[in-house]
């Protein structure tokens, strides 16, 4: 395929993703008896920056990167998400990813809209100074519509917590006083929270503890396969290897493992690179397509979008299914897995946890004051939990699946703070 097809095929998937968005949204807010000017507000963000950044390179030439920030809806209070770098980046993907996180803060009852950033560029083929100078040029060039009460960026795909001390510096510079809370997912020592790394991970395990229950599974000794073993991924092959599952495949962007006697999760975390590639190192590495339809009671999609579709639905052979990464399941194979009597546990619950620990470190940094590890841990189970069964019940009362359910719990507190203000 060439280099064209395949940029249009990617455009053409997050327009699908945008779509199908807005589609679950006018339902939720429908079946929440809203009319229909809500649904103009909410099915398109509220604000949508692009910006020119030009990044002197290390050859001494320019190259001018393309970045996005997307605000969906501020009427809880600031928005809030994460800055993606990746070459697939996009304006659908950036917009669809925002208001995505509209709903998870709605799910997590934490006092935000959704926002989300990306920039147009591959940071693996880029050294390090490159990636500070594009870090700093993006808050330069985003900066008029940031701030800890306006907009709060954080980690997302291909960033980490280098980036957001980088992007922390440049913010308190141009202000010209220190701005812990402009920005969640930094290093300890520059007011990040304890167990932020791992929250993603801790919040699908939760859900995976609660999912297993309500499908009378024990989870010693389930059966998981996870596809993708980056941050989200990786440290949940930990906890489920630690909580005594048998984590039987995972895959990379290469390729997947897969042994039904149960895999080496310490000895795969270990020889991990910083990018979560791990499956180069083995010759009998299978696809990621036939790793999704091995045998298995519990799959967890965490790598990208749009894995499993009409086309594979009916051959997943998971009785859960936890999304832990955004968007990995579509529309119509959402419906297949539900009439198959799979719990599809969605994206915009299981993988809240992450913003959720997002808050408590903005919480912490507005104080001043930071809380132990353990205090983290257990207000985010408070939340996970909650959530889980609140969804589960709305699924219930309703007669809808999870993923309507876990729409409708999300989008109510925008619409409400949208009414109360008058907007609508
Ligand atoms: P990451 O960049 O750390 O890891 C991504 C993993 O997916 C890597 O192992 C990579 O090799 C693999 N991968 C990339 N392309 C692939 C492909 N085509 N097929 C199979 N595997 C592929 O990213 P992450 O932070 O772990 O995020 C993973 C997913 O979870 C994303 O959808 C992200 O939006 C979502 N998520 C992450 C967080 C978080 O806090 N990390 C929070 C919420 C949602």
């Amino acid at each position: 395929m060439s280099e064209k097809q395949v940029k249009k095929d990617e455009e053409k998937e997050a327009l699908n993703l945008f779509l199908s968005t807005q589609t679950i949204i006018k339902e939720a807010l429908r079946k929440l008896g809203y009319p229909g000017d809500m649904y103009e507000l909410m099915k398109e963000p509220q604000r949508m920056l692009t910006v020119r950044i030009p990044v002197k390179m290390d050859n001494g030439s320019v190259k001018v990167y393309t970045g996005y920030r997307s605000q969906h809806n501020d009427a809880v209070g600031p928005t809030k998400g994460g800055v993606r770098f990746h070459p697939e980046v996009s304006e659908e993907e950036v917009k669809a990813l925002s208001i995505w996180m509209t709903l998870k803060c709605g799910i997590a009852n934490l006092p935000y809209g959704g926002g989300k950033g990306g920039i147009i560029c591959d940071p693996r083929t880029m050294s390090f100074g490159e990636l500070e100078r594009l870090s700093r040029g993006y808050v330069r060039a985003i900066s008029q519509i940031v701030g800890p009460t306006k907009d709060i960026p954080a980690p997302d795909v291909y960033t980490n917590s280098q980036i957001m001390a980088w992007m922390m510096d440049e913010y308190s510079r141009l202000r010209e006083f220190d701005s812990p809370g402009f920005i969640t997912g930094k290093p300890i020592v520059l007011g990040g929270s304890q167990g932020r790394e791992t929250a993603t991970a801790q919040g699908v395990t939760i859900c995976i503890e609660e999912a297993v229950k309500k499908k009378g599974i024990k989870l010693q000794n389930a059966r998981i396969i996870i596809q993708g073993f980056g941050n989200a991924g990786s440290f949940l092959a930990k906890f489920m290897h630690d909580a005594g599952a048998k984590v039987i495949g995972i895959s990379d962007a290469h390729g997947g493992l897969y042994n039904p006697d149960g895999l080496d999760i310490p000895y795969l975390l270990d020889k991990r690179d910083s990018f979560g590639m791990v499956t180069n190192l083995f010759t009998d590495a299978i696809t990621n397509e036939e790793l999704l339809e091995k045998d298995c009671d519990i799959l967890v999609p965490a790598a990208i979008a749009n894995q499993i579709t009409a086309k594979n639905a009916h051959h997943i052979q998971a009785s859960i299914v936890v999304e832990a990464a955004n968007g990995p399941t579509t529309i119509d194979a959402t419906k297949i897995l539900n009439e198959r009597g799979v719990l599809l546990v969605p994206d915009i619950l299981a993988s809240a946890g992450g913003v959720t620990v997002s808050y408590f470190e903005w919480v912490q940094n507005n104080q001043g004051y930071y809380w132990p590890e353990k205090e983290v841990a257990k207000k985010l189970r408070n939340v996970m939990v909650n959530s889980f069964e609140t969804i589960y019940q709305t699924a219930a009362a309703h007669k809808v699946d999870m993923r309507l359910a876990a729409y409708m719990t999300g989008i109510r507190k925008s619409a409400e703070a949208s009414r109360f203000r008058g907007w609508v």
